[in-house]
């Protein structure tokens, strides 16, 4: 196929399903050992070029030379939260004092969503950037998405980083790029057929609502140009397999999906076999902690993900709070060896719920949801605290094709899953079709009504 594009690549890395097979195959003392020279060199940089990290390791008593093995890093490094990031950008805005290079290198600048409260200023530099794009092209390669594919951003471009760095990495790639900007959902209908792209990025519920506005203009999507959607920003695919079972028949195409953390990086692709997550560790080192005790917690257990970022020169990221709970594996049958999340996040820190005893995990719940008949994606959960103990209450939108005499039976047929697969027994109720909000970055599914002091939440 004569393309000017491809001559850059190897008839190897062509048909190969690695997009870099030294970097992902590394065996682990490998990767170990390079992390260890990865984290000590950040250490003193972070140290040297960050009033707020120099400040940091004063107060623990430490100096980067302190840093000796892996163990030392995680156990010695303070650890860093978004809450702390936040008040010094609101102090000194910006970036206040945690930024380590001066702002004429500082690129592009991006913010965090801010569902959780304030939004965090991220800036990058140049490196910072391409490094981080990469990360995207390890996902897209995975999937099988080629230089010779085109992709159809649905995205108006605000600040938000998780479909910039796409861009980044679709870029990186060396594919085409269209554009959706700020078309509504039926202009992105009609410049799909036009323009016939081959790759769709969004999130993974606005995928969904593309294809449900097309079905009521007569359109069936399952039978456009697009032949792989590849979505981010919130639990998609991996998470919930009866949404990639839902995104891959409306499209006719391959869902995939990474898991990535705005200020750090899009830093954990997905494994092409589906279930899981591989976290990219030439750009992020990653530990998992229980979140009550702060000790580290093996391979195996669910922990709370806790990262270091390799690209984030212009604002360092050392020991990183993610709140993500994550239960990591150390092999994968793909032939990866970076550390897989099994079903990407499992839940929040900040929204964990213990009901009667029993730890509810968001996406367990979701899981069970996508799998209901006549339960549409259009759902939320209630959190609320009722006689010392914590409370989830599910409100659902019904499939327009239910006959409103059968919402009970939805509800109690759910009810009744969730009770069998989780041993937790959650009011469940159906609510008027097209009552609940919609949103075209990240879906609120959690309404956390607990009183204030109880929540976990990063804004407190
Ligand atoms: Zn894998």
């Amino acid at each position: 196929m004569p393309s000017s594009t491809f001559t850059a690549l190897s008839p190897e890395s062509q048909g190969s399903p690695f997009w870099n097979r030294l970097t992902e195959t590394m065996p682990r003392a490998k990767l170990d050992a390079l992390h260890l020279q990865r984290v000590q060199a950040l250490t003193h940089y972070a140290y040297e070029h960050s009033a707020f990290y120099r400040r940091k390791f004063d107060d623990a008593g430490i100096k980067p030379s302190d840093i000796r093995s892996l163990d030392d890093f995680k156990r010695k490094v303070p650890i860093t939260d978004k809450s702390e990031f936040i008040s010094l950008q609101q102090q000194r805005p910006p970036y206040g004092d945690t930024i380590a290079l001066p702002l004429d290198f500082v690129a592009h600048h991006c913010e965090t969503s801010g569902t959780t409260g304030v939004p965090l200023a991220i800036p990058y530099s140049m490196y910072d950037s391409v490094r981080y794009g990469e990360s995207w092209v390890y996902g897209f390669w995975g999937l099988g998405i080629r230089p010779t594919d085109t992709f159809y951003f649905a995205f108006g471009w605000g600040n938000f980083a998780g479909f910039w760095s796409a861009y980044w990495g679709a870029r990186r790639l060396g594919a085409r790029v269209i554009s959706g900007g700020g078309l509504d959902t039926k202009g992105h209908i009609e410049a799909i057929l036009r323009m016939k792209p081959t790759v769709l990025i969004s999130t993974p519920t606005f995928a969904l609502r593309i294809a449900a506005v097309a079905a009521e203009m007569g359109i069936d999507l399952s039978k456009s140009s697009i032949k792989f959607t590849y979505h981010a920003g919130e639990p998609g695919p991996t998470a919930l397999p009866g949404m990639r079972e839902q995104i891959e028949k409306a499209w006719g195409a391959k869902a995939g999906e990474l898991l990535g953390i705005a200020e750090v990086d899009a830093m954990a692709p997905g494994c092409p076999l589906g279930d899981g997550v591989h976290v990219n560790e030439m750009n992020v080192f990653s530990w998992s902690m229980d979140p009550e005790s702060m000790q580290e917690v093996p391979d195996g257990e669910i922990g709370e993900n806790i990262v270091t970022g390799y690209g984030n020169t212009a604002q360092p990221l050392l020991n990183y709070r993610t709140h993500d709970l994550v239960r990591r594996r150390s092999s994968c049958a793909c032939g990866r060896t970076w550390s897989k999340l099994e079903g990407a996040v499992l839940g929040r820190t900040d929204f964990m719920v213990t009901v009667r005893g029993t730890n509810v995990y968001q996406t367990a719940v979701e899981n069970i949801l996508t799998e209901v008949e006549g339960v549409s994606m259009h759902y939320e959960l209630v959190l609320t605290h009722e006689e010392g103990n914590d409370c989830m209450r599910v409100r659902f939108e019904p499939e327009p094709t239910v006959d409103p005499s059968r919402w009970k039976s939805v509800a109690a047929d759910a009810q009744a899953r969730i009770h069998k697969a989780l041993h937790v027994r959650l009011d469940v109720v159906a609510v008027e079709p097209r009552s609940l909000p919609r949103f075209e970055l990240k879906t609120k599914r959690i309404i956390d009504q607990r009183p204030k002091e109880l929540r976990r939440a990063l804004d407190r």
